[in-house]
């Protein structure tokens, strides 16, 4: 299992900047992450393309970023920004695709080489068919880059899926029936929408931020919440809820739940 095509920057409206620290934000809402390329993206527009002038606009955008970093641990790099002039795609400013042949990343918080060859673990994890699946259904820089990062919440959403229709639920079928992707663009979706998830500041998905700030994952603890597992606590968790007692916890998977007959009640009895 791996996926063939370039995830970053996949095309159809889908691109993606997690590995360069998008998301890393305690308030990571679109209109937050916005506001910031925005910033980033208007800074670097009135950098020369040269180390020295970018550097420098790194160096200001660093400095006044105003937000600290979720997990110290992921670099958030000030040359992320949005590529076009409709801010509907996000990706690197100090690419030479970008700047017009200069290679300007190694002013960014990596390396050029790193930027050059690193590949997230969802390149791994995900298959063709499913990252192609959240390419059709989440083709907006924000959503998409939250949903192909997750690989358990994408296959969590899969799994309950064939359990609720009986049998495989394939990818590209769900890819190719206009109904049926819409569905599953409001499944995945939650994961911007859900509902009752304020105040959980250090949670990130299924991740909590240590004592040290490292990423750890959470589970749930069902003695202390009188309650047995369910097979929609993946995907409860991949959406950042830490339900504090039983009927939260309820509530969370009954809207996961609801989400998924929704994309099952796509096909035909
Ligand atoms: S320089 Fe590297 S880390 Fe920074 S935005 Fe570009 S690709 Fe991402």
């Amino acid at each position: 299992m791996s996926v063939s095509f370039h995830l970053c920057q996949p095309g159809g409206g889908a691109s993606c900047g997690a590995c360069c620290g998008l998301y890393n934000f305690r308030d990571h809402s679109r209109a937050a992450l916005t506001r910031r390329l925005t910033a980033q993206t208007e800074r670097l527009s009135r950098a020369p393309h040269t180390p020295e002038a970018y550097g420098e606009a790194a160096r200001e955008l660093t400095a006044n970023r105003d937000a600290p970093a979720l997990f110290p641990i992921v670099r958030v790099c000030p040359l992320l920004g949005f590529l076009d002039a409709e801010h509907q795609r996000v990706g690197c400013l100090g690419h030479p695709r970008v700047t017009g042949g200069v290679d300007l990343r190694d002013c960014g918080v990596y390396r050029a080489t790193v930027c050059e060859s690193f590949t997230c673990p969802s390149f791994g994890w995900l298959t063709d068919a499913q990252a192609r699946l959240v390419q059709a259904a989440c083709a907006d820089w924000y959503l998409y880059g939250l949903v192909i990062t997750d690989v358990e919440f994408v296959r969590g959403c899969l799994k309950l899926l064939e359990w609720e229709l009986g049998g495989p639920a394939s990818p590209d079928v769900l890819r190719e029936r206009p109904d049926s992707l819409a569905a599953v663009r409001r499944l995945f979706a939650l994961k911007e929408t859900a509902p009752g998830r304020d105040g959980q500041a250090t949670v990130f998905g299924r991740f909590a931020h240590d004592t040290e700030g490292e990423p750890t994952p959470r589970s749930l603890d069902y003695a202390a919440l009188g309650t047995r597992a369910a097979p929609e606590d993946d995907v409860v968790l991949c959406l950042g809820y830490t339900p504090p007692d039983a009927p939260a916890l309820l509530a969370a998977r009954a809207l996961v739940r609801d989400h998924v007959r929704a994309v099952a009640a796509t096909f035909p009895a």
